[in-house]
């Protein structure tokens, strides 16, 4: 709080960021928020936010936030009532389920939305509209650890709490950027790492944890699967098996051990690009450890084995009995703030709210009867096949809800082309973004601080979100949007209000059943919720969601696009995260942390750079396959000779012009860190 200023009051609510979930308090004078602190009270972070979380206030009343519905006409926006925005809507959505049905029609939620306004969003497109075309940016994120978990757990989401960083003896970050892209987190792995907890990093670049790092296992991209099986194999030959665990809590590992013991190991250092004695301590120090916590991030997921390197992660607890106690467990990062809970709340084309299956006929009967409506049985679209459809002609509209999918999806041009095939692409968001710039309508909503609900963090603590301020003239929240929209398509919605719909998700979903707005207090509660309010900090104490754990055998595969493009395209450009800005920077780069980074750098090797005489400050063209762009090149030891890095947060880059739509086939998690590219020197610059 600067000291000149005295408060009229002192909100708390939670950042709209990554998902740690940190609290903050945000002093409000005259309606205007000016200042934002970390609560000491915090469970999540006491005293500790990061820079993004401090600025998060300078972006909600910005002169570019929309304030009025936008129609486009003749290539132009116009401004619209939100009667005549809703009123163009729906008969456009009517005129497309008469002639073409429902399944012509998707969504795509918010995971930066609350839960409320995620549950609404996909009842809206289910029970409404008529489809499970619903689906949200986890799938281009954490999809595969959903469903790499659901397998061999029976739940897919974290297992332990953050705060069990106090009481482990090993630390395995795998994939993962935390210092940058989760830095409360990052800075708990970190002081642990410095007092006396073992930190193994498996990074193809030199992150600043891996500074911090007793063993880093720089890897070649896209070969987490070959690193884990190494470790499978140290850890089986130096008997350091939890046979006891093994035995009483899982299945499938005696086929998961005769498969590591059939692999060739000089094979797998030489997949790796990592000498197999480092390889073989840091798997000692994990498997000896008393207790051993595992993180992963998008490094793990956004690859074409996504999936089987989740399960890969999750057999490593399992084979070495890291599960069920505090200071153990798998433990993704998740990237939003509410991506959790998007996800929980139904926003997957093929589970609705609560994970229940949407195909089998009891789920579907009981979702039938709890919203009145008829519903699809068949599973929907999930995102890439969104674009694949629309591209087809076979997807007439799309519903987005503050996501900029231009920026962030891989394969811009393939996806501009696919939202520019619409009949109608409507989309609610705070700023005119890439996305927005392609829709038919725009529908201007509220930010975080305008706005009630619950988010869920990634470590399934579903928090309250107060409102702090109004929402600004002409804007409506999310929430609200959905519930108008239903109620003029004719669905009898009841008048919006978070604690209203907040109820009605306790009544379907199994793992929120204790849940209410009271009784989660200041510090929220982790699900699952049981009748009596008693949450959940560690999940499978006694026995898996699924029952036995299960052993799943995984082989490495090279990328695809390795396969395809590495004689054209000699080099591998991985994407990744920075500590200023978030996402596609739509909200960061409104506030002073633009004043820190402005633009995006290329990180390349110095061997490279003198190899193609690029000096740190030149202005470099990068091609892949798909695209290619320009961008300054700084010369950095941060990365091995022949990887390219940076971030996906400027839209003057575009960086994802260049990525693939190469996705994990069991999840489609698109492969945006392994990109075949060829760079050269700009012409002129
Ligand atoms: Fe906390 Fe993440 Fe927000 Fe930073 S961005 S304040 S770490 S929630």
């Amino acid at each position: 709080e600067s000291k000149s200023i005295v408060v009229d009051k002192k909100i708390r609510t939670i950042c709209t960021y990554c998902g740690v979930g940190c609290n903050l308090d945000v002093s409000v004078k005259d309606g205007k928020v000016k200042s934002i602190q970390a609560p000491w009270d915090s469970k999540v972070n006491p005293g500790h936010m990061c820079l993004k979380g401090r600025f998060a206030f300078s972006f909600y009343n910005h002169p570019d936030r929309i304030r009025t519905p936008l129609i486009k006409k003749n290539g132009a926006f116009v401004e619209a009532t939100w009667d005549e925005a809703y009123d163009f809507i729906t008969s456009k959505l009517n005129e497309i389920i008469k002639e073409n049905g429902p399944d012509h029609i998707a969504g795509i939620s918010s995971s930066r939305c609350p839960n409320e306004e995620n549950y609404l969003m996909q009842k809206f497109m289910r029970a409404v509209i008529g489809t499970n075309n619903i689906d949200g940016c986890a799938r281009i994120c954490h999809s595969p650890t959903a469903l790499g978990m659901q397998r061999t757990f029976g739940t897919g989401a974290a297992t332990n709490s953050i705060e069990d960083i106090k009481c482990t003896n090993c630390m395995l970050v795998i994939g993962a950027n935390p210092t940058d892209a989760h830095p409360v987190t990052g800075a708990k792995i970190k002081q642990a790492a410095i007092k006396d907890t073992t930190l193994i990093v498996i990074d193809p670049r030199k992150t600043e944890l891996a500074r911090y790092a007793h063993y880093h296992l720089q890897l070649k991209p896209g070969t987490n699967v070959a690193m884990l099986n190494l470790f499978f194999y140290y850890i089986i030959k130096e008997n350091l098996v939890n046979i006891s665990f093994v035995e009483q809590r899982t299945e499938g590992f005696e086929e998961f051990k005769q498969h590591i013991l059939s692999l060739n190991i000089n094979e797998l250092e030489s997949i790796t690009g990592v000498d197999r004695d480092l390889v073989r301590e840091a798997a000692i120090a994990y498997g000896s450890a008393k207790n051993a916590m595992s993180f992963h991030g998008l490094g793990v997921t956004e690859h074409s084995q996504g999936t089987s390197t989740v399960m890969l992660i999750a057999n490593l607890a399992m084979i070495t009995g890291n599960i069920g106690r505090p200071g153990v467990g798998v433990n993704p990062l998740r990237g939003q703030n509410n991506v959790q809970g998007a996800a929980d709340m139904g926003c997957q084309p093929d589970q609705g709210a609560g994970y229940l299956d949407v195909t089998n006929d009891e789920m579907h009967a009981l979702y039938e009867n709890f919203y009145g409506a008829k519903l699809p049985k068949h599973i929907g679209y999930k995102i890439p096949q969104m674009y694949e459809s629309a591209l087809q002609d076979k997807l007439k509209a799309m519903w987005i809800i503050g996501e900029n999918v231009v920026q962030t999806d891989p394969n811009t041009q393939m996806v501009i082309k696919a939202l520019s095939k619409l009949d109608l692409l409507v989309v609610q968001e705070l700023f005119m973004t890439e996305t927005a710039k392609l829709a038919t309508v725009i529908l201007p909503c509220a930010s975080f601080l305008e706005k009630e609900g619950t988010f869920t963090n990634g470590e399934r603590r579903v928090q309250r979100v107060n409102r702090v301020v109004e929402h600004l003239p002409g804007t409506k929240p999310d929430g609200q949007v959905l519930t108008e929209i239903m109620q003029c398509m004719g669905y009898p919605q009841p008048d919006y209000s978070a604690q209203g719909v907040l109820n009605e998700i306790a009544q379907i979903v199994p793992f929120f059943k204790g849940i209410t707005w009271e009784n989660l207090g200041e510090n929220g509660l982790q699900w699952p919720v049981n009748d009596g309010g008693i949450d959940t900090p560690i999940l499978h104490k006694e026995t898996f969601k699924r029952g036995m754990g299960t052993f799943y055998k995984q082989t490495y595969k090279e990328s695809v696009e390795l396969q395809e493009h590495s004689k054209d395209y000699p080099f591998i450009v991985t994407t990744n995260r920075g500590l200023e800005h978030y996402n596609s920077g739509v909200m960061t780069r409104r506030t002073p942390n633009e004043q820190l980074i402005a633009e995006d750098v290329l990180l390349i090797h110095p061997d490279d750079a003198k190899e193609y005489l690029i000096n740190s400050g030149d202005m470099v063209c990068v091609e892949s396959p798909r695209g290619k762009v320009d961008i300054k090149a700084r010369i950095s030891t941060a990365v091995k000779k022949g990887i390219l890095s940076t971030t996906f947060h400027f839209p003057e880059v575009m960086i994802n012009n260049l990525t693939s739509d190469i996705c994990d086939s069991d999840a489609l998690c698109p492969e945006y860190k392994v990109v075949a590219a060829r760079i050269r020197k700009s012409r002129g610059k």
